[in-house]
């Protein structure tokens, strides 16, 4: 029997879901911004300004879904005494179920830690809110920090850190985040402040249609992947042996809690069969292209 990673009747849309804009420190207007990603084959962009909540129902169309969003920001120690350079903090989206919230929590800037995170997911939960957990190497992160964050989605990689500062790649803290039992999607995003930090990493949701009810069930299933390139077409598992199609790429890798591995190598190989005959406790794929970009697939447990 087939066990299909993503359902097969379903379509993928491109998502940037974490965004800037003149609402708070971003260079465009979020609808500026709506007509570039849009431009460039995008259906969906979360518009996640610094710690306010702002919608933007206007934007809403047939072919584009503005998610209601923030980006709340929990502190190790006060930025308004240490230079924010130094301080290690939590850069959290919390996206809303319901396009027109603007209600979020009253925020208190520095209750740092995993319990304390929990807690206020927990609120915004009640108050319909999921949450991603945004660019931990920039953020100056330690496992201690992510280890049992109760999120739907981890940022495996962040164009504008990557751009600036050399670290946008969270790809070891997920892996780490996995080995731990932590169960949530992986997103790759521009967090695009400037020009030059658009149309980096990318999701792709996969949903029966683009409704903005249909892109919040599929973020909260993990139905979605990151990718800096690659596509992946189709992912199943049949008979313990992974079948995947992707747009053309030379390695394949099927990776788990441990070094036991699959990988498949080739030119311009657009399909790929291996048998998942080693112990694992759960599977994630990498796919890699020529050009070194990769896609991610999340941790999947039950295969
Ligand atoms: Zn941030
Ligand atoms: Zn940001």
């Amino acid at each position: 029997m087939k066990k299909y990673l993503f359902n097969p009747e379903n379509k993928f849309y491109k998502a940037n879901l974490h965004c800037h804009t003149t609402v708070s420190d971003g260079q465009f207007t979020p609808a500026e911004i709506k007509e570039r990603y849009a431009a460039e084959g995008y259906s969906i962009v979360a518009y996640s300004d610094h710690d306010r909540v702002v919608p933007h129902p206007e934007l809403m169309d047939e072919n584009f879904i503005p998610l209601t969003a923030g980006e709340y920001s929990l502190n190790d120690r006060p930025d308004t005494v240490y230079p924010w350079y130094t301080i290690q903090t939590y850069h959290l989206n919390f996206i809303s179920k319901d396009i027109n919230a603007k209600e979020f929590l009253d925020w208190d800037k520095n209750q740092y830690g995993v319990e304390s995170v929990n807690r206020l997911i927990e609120e915004a939960s009640a108050r319909g809110y999921i949450c991603q957990y945004n660019h931990p190497r920039w953020s100056m992160q330690v496992p201690q920090d992510f280890i049992g964050l109760d999120i739907f989605s981890f940022e495996i990689y962040n164009t504008a850190a990557e751009d600036d500062l050399f670290c946008g790649d969270g790809e070891y803290e997920y892996e780490l985040f996995c080995r731990a039992g932590g169960k949530c999607g992986v997103a790759a995003n521009d967090d695009n402040h400037r020009e030059r930090h658009h149309f980096g990493g990318f999701t792709m949701v996969s949903a029966p249609s683009l409704t903005y009810d249909n892109v919040i069930k599929a973020l909260e299933n993990g139905d979605s992947y990151a990718t800096c390139g690659p596509l992946i077409k189709e992912l199943y598992v049949e008979d313990g042996v992974l079948h995947i199609k992707t747009s053309p790429c030379s390695r394949i890798g099927v990776l788990t809690d441990s070094r036991c591995h699959g990988c498949a190598e080739g030119k311009d190989m657009e399909s790929a069969e291996i048998a998942l005959d080693f112990p694992h406790e759960y599977i994630r794929i990498v796919v890699c292209d020529d050009m070194g970009r990769r896609a991610w697939t999340r941790a999947y447990f039950d295969v």
